[in-house]
């Protein structure tokens, strides 16, 4: 534990005192449920105690005392992070947001959604389409919770038309390790008044401050959505033709790319064969429309540059059934890929027009070292998803062989994912040394203990 402080029975007595006894936790069984996040290999360590508080205040005085005590807090809502970033690795107080999970309003006029760090991506969709409202960050995992979206940016498979979460988020409440509570921006759409620190909460990973609630932008909510399977010979083709789709006057949601190998691997997963299982390379694209011959006017558009630009086909299927269980293939390729042997994954996030020669030399790469690399992910946004297998060493000399060339390329470590303390080292060799100490010494005005998620991102 080196300079941090224990739980001690003092302390654990102290924390029944604020959140209540039943919101306490120190059994071994509850303890291992958060000692891990989604990581394709769970790196598991034990917090010392695992706190739910059910309201602002009560996270204010958890914080409050662990700071008094230099306790470490790991935040954490749906652990469902891929990085580690919920992962209490310096133990202390695992801070569980699942109980502040209250849906505060869905403001009809201004559009906005004001909801706890703890609601579900899936309880949100519910809330707001059922009054015809719109929600349309879609990260894919349904049971992450608005808390952790917030605090990693999440991105996922709209990004193309609607951008990631920091697009959407037009305030938040959040407390202060140092035992504050502060609440930035508002329901309106606009903000030049000073530092924006909604913006910088976003995508901080739990290391500057615990956010509480956030105030959503909603949008309406498209009458169609169309989806296009688009087999390809090859994944260059298929990666090479995504400008030329941006570029024909249509925004789709998403452009989603996938290759065979990944394609056999789900299929076994999910027990069902994929159209067209024998091509080498798929887009799968995205669209939504106000109305079905707007749909199909698009669809028929995007179809044409795919054809002219080496597809093989193009699958437009017309039931919603058939349009969930093509998404599926897409959406279950990370449980898919993660039951097949060990693997490190990546998103490394390169400049869109480059996603074919940084997938080409990944492809080098692989070779060169004889592992395996799948590669697959947000075609449309430039961000690449790669498994890698094979043994331990192997994998680490490759992964950064692939942030090198990611970063050679103007791109960055992550898109997505965030970077947790599984990318920490690849960060920190990879980013400009001025941009890091600007980082630590932010991370010192709000955070002067060091209490917070320490040993994130660079700590
Ligand atoms: C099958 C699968 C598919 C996925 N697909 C995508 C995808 O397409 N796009 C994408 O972006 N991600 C994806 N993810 C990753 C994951 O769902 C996202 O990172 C999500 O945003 C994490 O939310 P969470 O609530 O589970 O966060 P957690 O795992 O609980 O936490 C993630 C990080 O946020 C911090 N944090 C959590 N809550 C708070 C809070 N209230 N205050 C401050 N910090 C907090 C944690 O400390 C940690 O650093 C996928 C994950 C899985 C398992």
């Amino acid at each position: 534990m080196g300079k941090y402080g224990r739980v001690t029975k003092k302390v654990l007595g102290r924390l029944k005192g604020i959140v209540g006894e039943e919101n306490v936790f120190t059994v071994r069984d509850e303890l291992e449920k958060y000692s891990c996040d989604e990581m394709p290999v769970p790196k598991r360590f034990m917090p010392e105690v695992v706190v739910k508080p059910e309201n602002t205040v009560e996270v204010l005085k958890v914080l409050s005392l662990a700071n008094k005590e230099k306790i470490p807090v790991t935040p954490r809502s749906g652990g469902t992070g891929l990085s580690g970033g919920s992962v209490p690795i310096h133990r202390g107080i695992l801070l569980s947001l699942e109980k502040m999970n209250r849906i505060v309003e869905v403001d009809e006029e201004n559009f906005v959604a004001v909801v706890e760090a703890g609601v579900t991506l899936l309880d949100l969709y519910k809330a707001v389409e059922s009054k015809g409202l719109y929600y349309p960050l879609y990260p894919g995992e349904l049971s992450a919770c608005i808390g952790g979206n917030v605090a990693t940016n999440a991105g996922g498979m709209r990004a193309v038309k609607y951008g990631v979460t920091r697009s959407f988020v037009l305030g938040l409440e959040a407390v202060l390790p140092i035992g504050e509570i502060i609440e930035t921006g508002g329901k309106f759409v606009k903000f030049s008044s000073g530092y924006d620190l909604t913006q910088l909460l976003i995508g901080s990973e739990g290391t500057l401050a615990v956010i509480t609630k956030a105030i959503l932008r909603l949008t309406v909510k498209p009458k169609v959505r169309s989806v296009l399977l688009i087999p390809f010979k090859n994944v260059f083709d298929a990666i090479k033709t995504v400008p030329k789709i941006l570029r024909c006057g249509i925004t789709p949601v998403g452009v989603e790319f996938m290759e065979k190998d990944a394609i056999k691997i789900v299929e076994d997963y999910l027990g069902r064969r994929f159209p067209y299982g024998e091509a080498e390379a798929f887009l799968l694209t995205i669209l939504e429309a106000g109305e079905e011959s707007e749909a199909y006017k698009m669809a028929g558009k995007v179809a044409d540059v795919c054809m002219e630009n080496g597809a093989v086909d193009v699958l437009i299927p017309d039931t919603e059934k058939a349009k969930r269980e093509l998404l599926e293939f897409r959406e279950k390729l990370y449980p898919a890929l993660k039951g097949f042997g060990e693997m490190d994954l990546a998103d490394v996030v390169v400049p869109r027009s480059l996603i074919a020669h940084f997938v080409e030399a990944v492809k080098k790469v692989s070779e060169k070292y004889g592992i395996p690399i799948i590669v697959y992910g947000h075609a449309g946004d430039g961000n690449v998803h790669l498994h890698l297998y094979g043994d331990k060493k192997t994998r680490l000399k490759v992964l950064e062989e692939i942030y090198g060339l990611g970063k050679s390329m103007g791109g960055a470590i992550s898109g997505e994912h965030g970077v947790g303390f599984e990318k920490k080292k690849f960060f920190l060799r990879f980013t400009d040394k001025k941009q890091i100490g600007l980082m630590k010494k932010i991370k010192r005005v709000f955070d002067p203990n060091n209490i917070l998620n320490p040993g994130k991102i660079f700590g």
